[in-house]
Formats: C-alpha cells, structure tokens, sequence
C-alpha cells in the first residue's frame, strides 16, 4: 500500500485521539460510582424486603389482637351477665347460688388470662411497628445516599461524554485527511491491537517498542517515503517522522 507521507503522518494524529476516546470510555465504564450504586441498591432492595415482612408482621398482629379482644369481650359480657343474675335475687337456692358465683370467679379468671394475652399481642405488635419503621428510615436514607451518587454519576457522564464529543469532532477532521484504504486498514489494526498505527522512534516502534533490526532499518531507509510501513513483530503501520532514526 501507499499513501502521502503527510497522510501517514495524519494516523498518529488520529492514534492520539482514539487513545483519548478510548481512556474516556474506559473512565465511563469504571467510574467508583457505578459500584457505589450497584451497592446502595442492593441494601436498598434487601432493606424493602425487610421492611415488607416487618409490616406484615405488624398487620398479622393487628387481626390477632383484634380477635383476642373480641375473645376477652364476650367473657366480659358472660361475666356482667351472670353478675346482674346473681344482684337480681333471681337464683335462690344455695347450690345455684354457689355454682354461678363459681362460673363468675372461673369467668374473671379468663378475662384477666386473656386480656394478658392481648397485652403481649401488643408488645409484638409495637416491636413489630417500630422495626417497620426503623427499616423504613433507614432504607430512605440509603436511597437519599444512592440518590447524591447517581448525581455524581450524571454529572461525570456528562462530562466525559463532552469530551469524547470533542475528540469524536477532531477525529472527524483528522480522517479527512486520510485515504480511504489506508484509513480502513489503521480501523482494522485498531480493531486487532487497539492502537492501529505507532510511530518510529529512534529505530524502535512505539506500538510494541521492539528494536528494529539494522536489517529491518535498511529496509525501510531503501524503501520509498510514500510505502505503508508495518512493524515486523506487532504489524502495526509504522509512521516514519524526523525522529524514526533513518
Ligand atoms: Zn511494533
């Protein structure tokens, strides 16, 4: 292949601002905050798991307490309605007398084991509340800290995303400059080896900085200046310039 000198020249222009575009993409993949992120959401979802199962604790209590208070409500009404019995004078002989004071005192003695069941119903309900709204907070304040990183993450992108702009614009000027197979061999390298052309410095390519053989000097001294050049060792375009050492 042959291409202008100038032209050849223009590859390590463009070698420059892909390396640019490259590091920027590289900065973009890799920004601390993306790990940041992906680890805030993972709390956050596991502490909305536990927010979840702690109010549904709580509303499972609710109905229990409920039905614990109906239970100690029907004995209460039993036990009001044996004593309004008992007042009336109705119940004359002794043996009726002695058993419904008996079932008042055994109906007593259930209210009060009842209302001690609703009493620690509540306390695992309260528990149950406050470790619901415990969680809550501490999600929210996860979510706040996830919401600062996502800001950061933003404005970084933004501002690398203007960069590579930038880059992309100037390397829209710098192909111009170059023909079409040199350039769609230098895109091709690329693609291989990352870095498409390298300059020849000082008898050394800077691709792979390997040594040029004095054999492989002299090859190059005896070809002509419009001849593509490739490294021998990585096949990289070898951009000749005052400073390859020829
Ligand atoms: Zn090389």
């Amino acid at each position: 292949m042959k291409a202008a000198p100038a032209a050849q020249k223009r590859l390590l222009d463009l070698a420059e601002l892909d390396s640019v575009v490259d590091r920027l993409a590289h900065r973009r993949r890799t920004l601390p905050e993306l790990a940041e992120i992906d680890e805030l959401s993972a709390k956050v979802a596991r502490l909305a798991t536990q927010v979840i199962a702690a109010e549904t604790e709580a509303g499972d209590l609710a109905r229990e307490q409920a039905k614990a208070e109906v239970d100690v409500d029907a004995v209460r009404v039993r036990a009001e309605r044996d004593q309004k019995r008992l007042d009336s004078g109705q119940v004359s002989s002794p043996k009726d007398l002695a058993s419904l004071q008996s079932e008042i005192a055994s109906l007593h003695r259930r209210q009060s084991d009842l209302e001690e069941v609703v009493l620690e119903i509540m306390e695992r309900r309260e528990a149950a509340d406050a470790q619901a709204t415990k969680l809550s907070a501490e999600r929210d304040e996860l979510a706040t800290t996830r919401g600062g990183a996502e800001d950061r993450r933003d404005a970084a992108f933004a501002e690398i995303d203007k960069e590579a702009g930038e880059a992309k614009a100037k390397r829209a000027t710098v192909t111009a400059d170059i023909p079409a197979d040199l350039l769609a061999l230098y895109d091709k390298l690329r693609d291989q080896f990352g870095v498409g052309a390298a300059m020849l410095q000082g008898g050394r390519c800077l691709g792979c900085r390997t040594s040029l053989s004095i054999a492989e000097i002299n090859r190059i001294k005896a070809a002509s200046h419009d001849e593509v050049i490739r490294c021998e060792e990585c096949r990289r375009i070898l951009v000749r310039t005052p400073e390859s050492g020829l």
